[in-house]
This record gives C-alpha cells, structure tokens and sequence, in this order.
C-alpha cells in the first residue's frame, strides 16, 4: 500500500453528464436534489460524499442557472418510528451545517404520511394495491427466489370494497402489529424480486417522533421515497447502487400516481458507488453497535469515521470534502485507502496548523554548564518557510529542559543522528547540546541525561563539528502540562468480516487509542482552545478536544500522523 496523492477532483462525472443532458434536452429547467438520512444514527464520512454531491449538485447550477429554483433539500427518512429520534436529526443537522452545506428547505417524509395514505386508496381503487394477511414469514415463502418464480398470495384477489375496508380499519388501529400488510400487485414471477408484490404498508403501534399518536401505519421505504421526491419536485433522485434494484419500483409508484396526483416534477433515480474505507466500518447498524457497546465513548469518538467523530479528532470540512471530491463519483463500487483522507487532512492543515514544540514523552536533561536561574526567551516562527505565513513566540530556554525519550539512546547504532552518551545533538530554535552522564533507577532505566551546551551555538554551527541531529525540547520550569490522546486504525483488518454481524468487533484494534497522561508542552500552549490546531513539530497534527479539554488540565487529540507511518509499517 502506498500513500499516494490523491487524483484531482473531477470536473465532470456521469451524474452531472446526466443533468447537463437533461437541461440540453429541456427535459428540466432547474435541478432540485435532496439528502434523505434516515434519522437513526449519526452521519459518517460515507453519507459525507452524498452531501458534497446532493449540496455541491445545487450550488453549482445554482450558479449557472441563476433564478431558475435551483434548489437541495434534507429530508429525513423517518418512516420507521421504532428507530428514530429527533436527537439524531439535531446531530445531522449539525453535520450537515459543520460540512458548510446549507439547505434549501428541511422536509421530513412524516410530512407526507396523509398524502402517502391517500394515494394508497387511489392504488386500491385502481386495483394496483392489495391488503395481504399472510404472516412475515409466509411472505417471505411465496416470494421465491432468484432462480424460482414467487406464487401469489392468497389475498391477491381480494375486492377493492374489501381491501378498502381492510385498510381503512388497519388505518383505524383495529388490528395488531403484522395482521395485515398492503402490497403492490405487480408481478410474482418478475425476474426483479423488489417487484414481486412489494410491501407499502405494515402495522405498528408505535408513536412517531413526529406525528405522535396520529398514525398506526407507516409506509415503507420503497413507497415513501419516490412519493416525497415527486411532492418536492426533486429532479435528480441520487442514491447508493445497492437501490438498483428498487429503480423499478419507484418508477412503478411514481407511474401510477403522477396522473392522479400531479406531481411537480417526474423525479428518476440514480445510483452511484458508495465510499467505503478500509480498516473500518461505515454501516450505522454497526456503528450503533460499537457505542452501545461500549468499544468507543460515543458516536463522537475520535477513532469512528462519523463525522461528528472526524470533527472531534480535528479534520476539517475544507479536508473532509477535498477528499470527496478526490474520490469522485462512479458508477463501480470500490474501497479507499485511509491514506487518502490522511494526505487531505494534512494537505490541508500544512497552510494552517501553527508550528510549536511539545515533548510527548519527556526525559528530563540538565545542562550542567548553564546557570542556575538564567531564562533565555528564544524567538522561534510559527511557519516554516514553505507556508506564506508570518509570525512567531518566544519560547523560554533555561537548565532544566525536557526531550523525548525516543531522541535519546544509550547505546546507538552509528547512523544515530539524535542524544546518546558522548554525542552532540542541535536543540530545535536553540544551542548545541552533548550529553556528558545519565543517570539510572533501580532496574537501569535511564531517567535523566546529563550534558554540556555551547554557548557559541545559538543559530549557528559550532565550528568544526558537524551537527546532523535536531530534536525538539520544552524547558521543564515552564512546561505546560497536558494529556495527549494518540489514535490509529479502529480495526487491525483491512477488510473487517461481512459475514455474522458481530464478528468484526473481533477486528478491534486494541491499540487504537494511546493516553499520554504527562505529556510536556511549550509554554506558549498553556491558553490553547477547544477546537485549535498545532503542528507539534515531528510528532503531527493535534486538536485540542472539544469536550474533555478544560483550562489548567489540556487534551489533545492527535488527528494524524505528518508521515504515513502506517503505510510504511505496512510494508515492512
Ligand atoms: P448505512 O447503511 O451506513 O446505515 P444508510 O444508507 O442506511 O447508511 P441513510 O441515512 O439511509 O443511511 O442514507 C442517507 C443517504 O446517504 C442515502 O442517499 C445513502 O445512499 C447515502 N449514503 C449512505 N452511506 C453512504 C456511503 N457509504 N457512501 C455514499 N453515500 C452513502
Ligand atoms: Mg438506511
């Protein structure tokens, strides 16, 4: 695996190839989109490339079709009362807004449950819809196979007086959850098993959060969607391609109601691929089953590829939908390499995220030659000379000093650039520093380096020596104390099992979150904000979190890496 730029976003794909002939056509004048979420859960970053499609469609011909009513909405899915909660709808909204989508108009499918009812009887009275009694079970029998043809129920030949009355009575809370179901009559023998007299009604007792108490029956899916995109006037009904097959049926519902119903607009569907990751899970159900779990804090863990996860982990919307756009929009299914979203995050925060100095494991060093209560105020930039940016801080330099216990060895290869004993390493914005002693605990761990400074050093080579290390350091008198969250992969599989349901918790990476409780971070981060990005210099990007980050006890999450050191140890 390699950690490759991504390819330029694509101008053109075969959705907008679709629209600009429709427009050419004359077959629309505007374009209307939708996002339809079913509000059971929080958005991830595969409802992410839908958003950038749906809401970047309507922007774009917004602009170049002005005043025509252009326009995207979120609706919420909410047919199945037994899943869904406002508190999920404030979540994606929230999202959706994070992302810098705004909506044209915020429609839920409830909305529409009247109008759902009453083209129902007009499907009755038309002999296009049947009440059915068969159990679950049963339906699912005489539903057939791929190979073998379904038969038809029992109840298909039902009159319309009394499908009618079944209905009505069904409306009316007269009987019990999976007494009755109302099908479409199509075809039991169609190769297409969606059409095979499909379900648009069933049974349940179940509150609303929207409609309360007022409905005993709730449509399905494949009924309610082509009914509110064709009420809204949406033109182009964008989905994943696992609804192919229920193209069909939606041109069936909408078929037989555009007449009787006028419909604004004769809305199509097209699916296109959906974004898959590796190394993690992207389904809500599964999602749903790590946080009810336990296996994360919550839907806004740091590890999950929800967005409400990426935004507490530090990604940007700038980076989340520069990466939509570089996986583009096809028509193939395919799964992304992690690393991609990685390269757009640090593409992205390369121009942003200020440059300081943090010592995630601190080994404190003395410098013996430098006097006891001298504090120097280095001046140190916040850019690199690559980023067009301007400004800088001091930071305090004095005899106690912290570094990481990763720069120093006690005895190092020969190709060994930083600390070890009797070797001369360069202090990052600083002197020259060789280490002269250690000092060891009981079990021989070294828990403290002695050295010497050149005072002839700051800002230039000591003469005649070369000096090819520089490590970063933080003055122990000043440092700021802070925990630091490290993340990695959420599975240790690239490709989590599809099979049994649970059987990807097995693919937890138990490593996937690493507390640094005693990190040491420069002076200058002690007033850090919930939400800012540093670059702490060799070590990555870091946020400070949102929730958990209180002043006088910082955390930072790290939100990635400045290599693909994944990619490498992949290789190795
Ligand atoms: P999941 O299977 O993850 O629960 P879903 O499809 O059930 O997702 P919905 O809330 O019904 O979730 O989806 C809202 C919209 O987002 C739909 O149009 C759906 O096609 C789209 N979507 C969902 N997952 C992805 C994905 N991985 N990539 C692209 N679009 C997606
Ligand atoms: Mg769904």
């Amino acid at each position: 695996m390699t950690s490759s730029a991504p390819a330029p976003a694509k101008i053109g794909d075969f959705i907008r190839d679709i629209i600009n002939a429709d427009l050419e056509a004359g077959r629309h004048d505007k374009v209307l989109t939708r996002f339809p979420p079913e509000p059971n859960g929080f958005l991830h970053i595969g409802h992410a490339k839908s958003i950038c499609l749906n809401f970047g469609l309507a922007l774009e011909y917004k602009d170049r079709l002005p005043g025509s009513g252009t326009r995207c909405h979120l609706r919420f899915d909410d047919t199945d009362p037994t899943k869904e909660d406002t508190l999920f709808e404030d979540g994606i909204q929230e999202d959706v807004r994070w992302l810098g989508f705004q909506w044209d108009g915020l429609y839920h499918a409830s909305d529409y449950f009247g109008k759902m009812y009453e083209y129902a009887e007009h499907l009755i009275q038309s002999g296009k819809a049947y009440v059915c009694s068969l159990s679950d079970a049963e339906i699912k029998e005489y539903r057939g196979s791929v190979t073998t043809p379904g038969k038809p129920s029992p109840y298909r030949e039902r009159s319309v007086e009394e499908n009618l009355d079944l209905f009505r009575r069904m409306r009316k809370g007269e009987f019990k959850d999976g007494e009755h179901v109302v099908r479409g009559k199509i075809d039991m023998a169609n190769a297409n098993m969606k059409m095979r007299d499909p379900l648009l009604y069933r049974i349940r007792h179940t509150a609303h959060h929207m409609t309360g108490e007022q409905w005993c029956i709730y449509p399905m899916y494949d009924y309610a969607h082509p009914i509110s995109d064709a009420i809204e006037g949406i033109t182009h009904s964008i989905c994943t391609l696992e609804f192919e097959n229920n193209r069909e049926l939606y041109d069936w519902v909408i078929d037989n109601l555009i007449e009787y119903a006028k419909f604004p607009s004769r809305p199509h569907q097209y699916e296109f691929a959906r974004l898959n990751l590796n190394y993690t899970v992207m389904s809500k159900r599964r999602l749903q089953e790590l946080v009810e779990g336990k296996h994360v804090s919550g839907w806004d863990d740091p590890r999950l590829p929800t967005i409400a996860g990426l935004r507490r982990r530090g990604y940007t919307p700038e980076s989340i939908r520069a990466f939509c756009a570089s996986v583009g929009v096809a028509k193939a299914n395919s799964t992304v390499d992690m690393a991609q979203l990685e390269f757009c995050i640090r593409d992205d925060l390369n121009q942003k995220a200020p440059r300081v100095m943090a010592v995630l494991k601190p080994l404190k060093v003395v410098i013996e030659n430098y006097p006891d209560d001298k504090v120097e105020e280095l001046d140190a930039s916040y850019w690199p000379h690559d980023v067009p940016k301007e400004g800088s801080r001091k930071v305090p330099f004095s005899k106690e000093i912290y570094i990481e216990q990763d720069d120093f060895m006690l005895d190092p290869p020969k190709d060994y650039y930083r600390l070890a004993p009797g070797k001369e390493v360069r202090l990052r914005y600083a002197y020259c520093l060789t280490c002269t002693d250690v000092i060891k605990d009981a079990s021989g761990n070294v828990v403290e380096v002695r050295g010497t400074y050149d005072p002839q050093t700051l800002g230039k080579n000591p003469e005649g020596r070369k000096v090819k290390g520089t490590i970063h350091w933080v003055s122990a008198p000043h440092a700021v104390k802070a925990e630091v969250r490290l993340y990695d992969r959420l599975l240790s599989e690239e490709a989590p099992p599809t099979g049994k349901d649970s059987e990807f918790l097995n693919a937890i990476n138990p490593n996937a979150l690493q507390v640094l409780a005693e990190c040491a971070l420069e002076r200058s981060l002690g007033d850090a904000q919930p939400g800012e990005r540093f670059q702490f210099e060799r070590q990555g990007y870091f946020v400070v979190d949102g929730k958990d980050s209180q002043p006088g006890a910082l955390v930072f999450n790290r939100i990635v890496t400045l290599k693909d050191s994944w990619a490498r140890s992949q290789q190795k």
